[in-house]
């Protein structure tokens, strides 16, 4: 059996990666782009007051929506709702065509390639490189716990604002 009739219904495995270039873009500059993040995540946190105001209900889809777009574009995210970003040095484990969160299979090619997509750079090697650049390295480590598909399509952005991270 081919690897990529193995994965078939997650639909992941099928689904072509346009963006890929910049999400190792993204990787490339995991740094720089982190300390970004850390600015915003202040922000965010520091508009928590203004958004329970508001309500977090009513905030959802405007800012998911917009969340998917600035995330697709750098990560090619798929809005799991629970963003590890933070800890997979910016390299988002959802592209893995075999959803892992906690590392990479045992089919890593030689070149550093993925099993399934032989030409796509293993995500788990890029979420490595960026780590390192990041500092972050031990994070690296951390496990983290399946996947809750309820939670798909939440703004992590929201639960950054109410102190509620996954990673
Ligand atoms: S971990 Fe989830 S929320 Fe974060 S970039 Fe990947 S799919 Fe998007």
């Amino acid at each position: 059996m081919r690897a990529e009739d193995a994965f078939p219904a997650r639909g992941i495995a099928r689904r072509p990666l346009p963006r890929r270039s910049l999400r190792l873009w993204s990787v490339r500059h995991a740094r720089a782009l982190a300390a970004v993040y850390r600015g915003f995540e202040r922000v965010l946190r520091g508009a928590h007051p203004l958004f329970a105001r508001i309500g977090y209900a009513r905030l959802e889809r405007p800012v998911a929506r917009v969340e998917l777009a600035v995330k697709s574009a750098l990560f090619d995210c798929r809005m799991c709702g629970q963003c590890v970003l933070s800890a997979t040095g910016l390299s988002c484990p959802m592209n893995c065509p075999k959803g892992l969160r906690n590392g990479p299979c045992g089919g890593v090619r030689d070149n550093g390639h993925c099993e399934v997509h032989p030409d796509m750079p293993c995500v788990w090697v890029q979420a490595y490189a960026g780590a390192e650049r990041m500092g972050a390295v031990a994070r690296m480590g951390e496990a983290r716990a399946p996947i809750d598909h309820r939670r798909a399509g939440l703004s992590s952005w929201l639960q950054a604002a109410r102190g509620d991270v996954a990673s």
